[in-house]
């Protein structure tokens, strides 16, 4: 494959989604957003009343799963089964029922092919736990966005409020560390910086910052 990849790994709230669209318009990329497809699992799971504890319904249902994604004037658009559910899918409940059926290993091959299709000239950027370790092993250039916990969740907290949902301060930092400890403890795909990654702390760098140390590593890389 020479289409050049760039994979963002990292924990929730690390700013990912935010550098992944910054760099996305910078290069003119397409832009792949994994976590959205386990959002989309989780929440047809859901819908259909699959347990999540269901390893091979869960997989059958990855499988077949009819989700696309559409640019829109808003943003990229998520649709399930014909039905926008780009509002839905950012609910903490469907995050944290993505995070349950992201640990089974057959869903997670269940969804290998769907994710490597997104490799489209002129390039990729791919944000997501596993981008750089499993589904884009020889993308040339790997970053790994971290930040503290506390910091994480005060920006997710930011972020929901202007988005209209109430949530709870600590109620969301206990989700992030139960999300995290099931993220990186899973034996598939365990959220770890690439070998070959750069490993960038956000906690106390603001977006243009983050955005330039990348852009600096990306362009060094290519
Ligand atoms: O990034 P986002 O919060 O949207 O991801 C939701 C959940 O999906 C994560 O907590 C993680 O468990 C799972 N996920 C994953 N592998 C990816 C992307 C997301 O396991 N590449």
């Amino acid at each position: 494959q020479n289409v050049p990849v760039v994979t963002i790994d990292g924990p929730s709230g690390s700013g990912k989604g935010t550098l992944c669209q910054k760099l996305a318009e910078h290069y003119q990329w397409h832009l792949l957003d994994s976590g959205a497809i386990y959002r989309v699992l989780a929440l047809a799971a859901l819908h259909h009343d699959v347990a999540l504890d269901n390893e091979d319904a869960l997989s059958l249902l990855a499988a077949h799963l009819d989700v696309s994604f559409k640019a829109s004037e808003k943003g990229t658009l998520v649709i399930l089964e014909g039905e926008d559910v780009s509002f839905e899918i950012r609910k903490e409940t469907v995050g944290n029922a993505a995070s349950k059926v992201a640990a089974f290993p057959r869903v997670r091959e269940a969804l290998l092919r769907r994710q490597r299709a997104f490799r489209q000239t002129p390039g990729l950027i791919a944000d997501g736990r596993d981008m750089g370790t499993v589904i884009f092993v020889d993308a040339p250039a790997k970053i790994f966005l971290e930040a503290s916990a506390a910091e994480r969740a005060q920006r997710r907290y930011n972020q929901l409020q202007e988005k209209g949902f109430n949530v709870s301060f600590e109620h969301l930092l206990s989700e992030i560390e139960e999300r995290d400890q099931r993220d990186r403890n899973r034996t598939v795909a365990p959220l770890v910086p690439a070998q070959d990654a750069l490993v960038i702390d956000s906690t106390s760098l603001s977006i243009e910052e983050v955005v330039k140390l990348s852009i600096e590593f990306i362009d060094n890389k290519l």
